[in-house]
């Protein structure tokens, strides 16, 4: 008995065996059961998904005697015939190989004949796509008036090239992708009809490759399976992928998360040394950190074996999606490097190089965001933030001026605020030089400016007694004494006039706008914030 590779024998003779496309089968199904079949069907979706599988096999259901539901019985004559490839009724042209032109030609000829020996004639037009327009003129002429025992089928990846005027007369259907679970299931069964065990690993790796299309993983696994001599692994696999080998590429991956410079050129020279195909390896990289990425952030949308979902969960722990993103930007840059300027192993161990080197010089985002709700609490519990300690570091800061636009007071702060760090050390000084409830009560007050020999203060309507209590002569030279000397110099208070502009809802806000948006503005992050958006206060709310 010669040879018939795997994916011939296990070709679906059923709806049921199908792989994948249910929401095509279907309503395919329903169209056989309630015997509404239409005169033509527009099959699309990507190569390798089941377009030409699932049109024979309705050509195989729509012409079966013996149907049980929609299901072809694949004993009597017609379904033997047809699944054997020598019904004369189905006919399948192949528009990539000539375009069609003297098929379509014979085609008009003989579409009007009734077919021989069942109900409905069937043309399968695969790589539709591809016809000319004379032929695709020449089809359109037999769909405006169809025979009515004449069925067509065009499958094809790129409908968009196929004509309105063809469009409009056909069912379309679109096939989707198949998922790695799919496929790999599929292979299974595969395997299962010769008996040949292989681990869910390797099959994962060639469904990986074989990017939804299920005809290319399995006519993958059938070279494997001889490559490999029956003796299939991952290592195998990788092999005969000229990935080298299964484990070096994941050391290196490892080794990269891990940027260990060392450690990843060895693994590189391993792999060379093994034979492998370096710009393949380095896509391959490309495609782990791009999972590895999705997992970071999404992990339901990773379609992989239970091992590799393991491992990418294990990975993620230690890698931020900054550097993650980064180190995909890096080999993708490399890929095209290598490309453009050849010298692949010199392109892959400088890229080896720099990815040790990366730094998570940015601030993720979710912390960001965690620090900012921490912020939010504090001001929320009136807890100010600790800005006294970092004077050191607004100082280093430019102040650009903001202005911002408060009702009917304008107010002049600085963006990074210096004034009022400044401020605070002064409260800090003039604790030690006068009575605690003085210090109490000016504590309250909040700076407006500071020249040679005056500082200008506020209270918000709220500390109404705070400001009395430091407007009082007594107190005002106590304070004043303090101030003078801590500054080494004769100064003065001035305490601005009670703003009666104010709202009375706003007497009731327990932290004022203003004193918030200092608050936050004092923040880190908010300033980084700041920064990297541009952008200012507008409101602080609770
Ligand atoms: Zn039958």
């Amino acid at each position: 008995m010669p040879y018939v590779v795997l994916a011939r024998r296990g070709r679906p003779q059923l709806f049921s065996n199908v792989v994948g496309q249910e929401h095509v089968i279907k309503t395919l199904q329903n169209a056989i059961l309630s015997n509404r079949i239409a005169h033509a069907y527009l099959f699309t979706g990507p190569r390798g998904v089941g377009k030409t599988t699932v049109a024979r096999l309705f050509a195989k259901a729509i012409n079966c005697k013996n149907r049980s539901d929609s299901e072809p019985c694949n004993v009597c004559n017609s379904c033997i015939e047809i699944s054997s490839g020598r019904s004369i009724d189905i006919i399948e042209i192949d528009a990539a190989s000539n375009r069609g032109i003297d098929e379509i030609r014979e085609l008009r000829e003989n579409v009007k004949f009734a077919p021989v020996s069942v109900e409905y004639k069937v043309y399968i037009i695969d790589e539709a796509h591809m016809l000319t327009p004379e032929a695709f003129n020449a089809l359109l002429k037999t769909l405006e008036e169809p025979p009515h025992h004449v069925v067509f089928i065009l499958a094809t990846t790129e409908p968009h090239k196929i004509p309105m005027t063809i469009l409009s007369r056909c069912q379309r259907f679109d096939f989707r992708m198949l998922t790695q679970s799919q496929i790999v299931k599929r292979l299974k069964e595969l395997l299962a009809l010769d008996e040949i065990q292989v681990d869910d690993e390797s099959l994962s790796l060639i469904a990986e490759n074989a990017d939804g299309a299920l005809r290319d993983a399995e006519s993958m696994l059938d070279q494997v399976l001889s490559f490999s001599n029956g003796e299939l692994n991952t290592d195998k696999v990788s092999e005969f992928l000229g990935l080298g080998s299964y484990r070096l590429l994941d050391n290196l991956m490892e080794s990269i998360i891990k940027q260990d410079s060392v450690k990843s050129l060895e693994t590189l020279n391993s792999l060379a040394s093994y034979g492998a195909d370096l710009p393949q390896c380095l896509k391959k990289l490309v495609t782990y950190f791009r999972d590895l990425l999705v997992y970071k952030n999404n992990p339901a949308l990773i379609d992989a074996s239970e091992t590799k979902l393991n491992r990418l969960a294990e990975f993620s722990k230690s890698i931020s999606t900054e550097r993650l993103m980064k180190i995909v930007k890096l080999l993708i840059q490399t890929e095209s490097d290598i490309k453009q300027l050849g010298y692949e192993r010199l392109n892959f161990e400088l890229a080896l190089i720099k990815l040790a080197r990366l730094k998570d010089d940015v601030i993720p985002l979710d912390k960001i965001l965690v620090k900012l709700e921490d912020i939010e609490s504090k001001i929320y519990s009136g807890i100010p933030e600790p800005t006294a300690e970092k004077p050191e570091i607004i100082n280093k800061i430019s102040t650009p001026i903001e202005t911002f636009e408060e009702k009917n007071e304008i107010i002049e702060i600085d963006k990074q605020d210096p004034l009022k760090a400044k401020w605070i050390d002064i409260l800090k000084s003039i604790k030690t030089k006068c009575p605690p409830a003085l210090h109490a009560v000016l504590k309250e007050a909040y700076i407006v400016s500071i020249d040679d020999a005056t500082i200008t203060i506020d209270f918000d309507n709220k500390y109404k007694w705070h400001r009395e209590q430091t407007s009082d002569p007594a107190n005002l030279k106590i304070l004043e004494n303090a101030l003078s000397e801590i500054m080494g110099k004769p100064m003065k208070f001035s305490i601005q006039s009670n703003n009666t502009s104010k709202s009375e809802e706003k007497d009731e806000i327990p932290t004022s706008q203003r004193d918030m948006r200092l608050d936050v503005l004092q923040d880190e992050t908010v300033k980084m914030v700041l920064d990297i958006f541009n952008g200012r206060i507008v409101d602080v709310k609770k």
